[in-house]
């Protein structure tokens, strides 16, 4: 009726209002957490799956201390990346996670690269800077990138993956399995590592397309030389999948949750003793 139709673009207008005000009120916030220290780093291990070895962490932002209430960062990281405080955000987690890291030798790190910073021509000496000051060695480190951007600006997005290794780190592509990430990708861009999706790897043991598509990555990236990390490992059942696939590399749950710096060095000392 003409009435139903009239109340639903009312709803349709203050919803869209709703999420203009959410979108203002999170970069404020983010505004103010960068300087006021609101913000965290965690680590979640990820294990050679021959060995068991935890080989590297992936940095992953927190942001505990907001004054309105924890949040996580799936609610936060696409307000960054359009307002352009990806930038600084970005800019925190990396030198963090290499003060954080530096001194534990043989371990590697990952640290997620939103796509939107290579919209900043200064991204590549930024990097540059923050492995001098820091004195992390380059060769640990590797660039998590999802495919948004590689889209966006192709030519951009070659120069500053190939900028970005010349400088001795690696680079992954994270999210593979979803989106629009594709072969093509493989074959344009340099990538030294592919992570397949935890909703395609953390599916194989109840889909058996996810199964087959994970062995044809693999496949696929054992004849470009690029290895895999298989995300969203819960089960022991995903663990020995995964490993039958070939996946090289696997995290999750099944292992440990993200955590703070602290517990993660006891469980790489741990780990390392027994
Ligand atoms: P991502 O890069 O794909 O990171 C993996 C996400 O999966 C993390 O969520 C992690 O906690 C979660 N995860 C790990 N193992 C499992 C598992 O076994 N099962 C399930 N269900 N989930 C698992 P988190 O920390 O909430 O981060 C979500 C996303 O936010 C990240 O996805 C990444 O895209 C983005 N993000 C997080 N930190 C940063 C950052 O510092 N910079 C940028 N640009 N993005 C970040
Ligand atoms: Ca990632
Ligand atoms: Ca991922
Ligand atoms: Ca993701």
């Amino acid at each position: 009726s003409k009435s139903a139709g009239k109340n639903r673009i009312t709803l349709y207008d203050a919803t869209l209002d709703a999420e203009r005000l959410r979108k203002t009120d999170i970069e404020d916030g983010i505004r103010k957490g960068l300087e006021n220290d609101e913000f965290d780093v965690v680590y979640q291990p990820i294990v050679e799956a021959r060995s068991g070895v935890i080989s590297s962490v992936e940095a992953l932002v927190r942001w505990p201390r907001r004054p309105e209430g924890a949040m996580m960062p799936d609610q936060f990281i696409d307000v960054a990346e359009c307002s352009g405080l990806i930038h600084p955000l970005g800019q925190f987690v990396l030198r963090k996670a290499c003060l954080d890291l530096g001194a534990v030798p043989g371990l590697r790190l990952s640290v997620n690269l939103s796509p939107a910073q290579f919209r900043d021509p200064e991204l590549e000496a930024k990097v540059a800077k923050t492995l001098e000051e820091t004195g992390f060695p380059v060769e640990r480190l590797e660039l998590e990138v999802t495919e948004g951007y590689l889209i966006e600006n192709p030519a951009r997005a070659v120069a500053a993956i190939a900028n970005l290794k010349a400088l001795g780190l690696s680079m992954a592509l994270d999210d593979f399995g979803t989106g629009y990430s594709s072969i093509g990708y493989l074959r344009r861009y340099a990538f030294d590592k592919i992570k397949i999706d935890k909703s395609l790897a953390g599916t194989v043991d109840r889909d058996p397309q996810a199964a087959a598509l994970v062995a044809g990555t693999v496949a696929i990236a054992q004849a470009l030389h690029i290895s895999v990390t298989a995300e969203g490992v819960e089960t022991e059942d995903h663990v020995r999948l995964l490993k039958l696939a070939g996946c090289q590399y696997l995290q999750g749950f099944y292992y440990s949750r993200p955590k703070p710096l602290a517990e993660v060095l006891a469980w790489c000392k741990d780990t390392t003793e027994t």
